[in-house]
């Protein structure tokens, strides 16, 4: 589980999307018909940046792949060493109310 930078939800995953873009004109045809011509401004799936946001509040946290892996990994990190901290606290405590008993 990591927390959301932004509304502070406890979360599992990131919401991760890609948009591809394209556009052009549309133009009419002296035979009546259209046709989508020139098209300009195209990113394709490859290109387009990832974008990253909380499953909770939906907002956008990042679009750098690194940093959405550390938004994840680093809080649970961080978890695992305070359970370890208060694992190792909870022994020393039982071990000293071995001793002054
Ligand atoms: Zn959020």
């Amino acid at each position: 589980m990591s927390i959301c930078p932004k509304c502070k939800a406890e979360i599992d995953c990131l919401f991760w999307d890609r948009y591809p873009h394209q556009e052009g004109t549309l133009n009419l045809n002296k035979d009546g018909t259209t046709e989508i011509d020139e098209e300009f401004n195209t990113i394709s799936m490859q290109e387009a940046p990832s974008i990253y946001s909380c499953p909770n509040c939906s907002k956008e946290l990042t679009r750098d792949d690194e940093e959405a892996e550390e938004i994840l990994k680093d809080k649970d990190e961080l978890k695992e060493i305070v359970a370890k901290k208060l694992k190792k606290m909870e022994k020393e405590n039982a071990n000293n109310k071995r001793k002054n008993k």
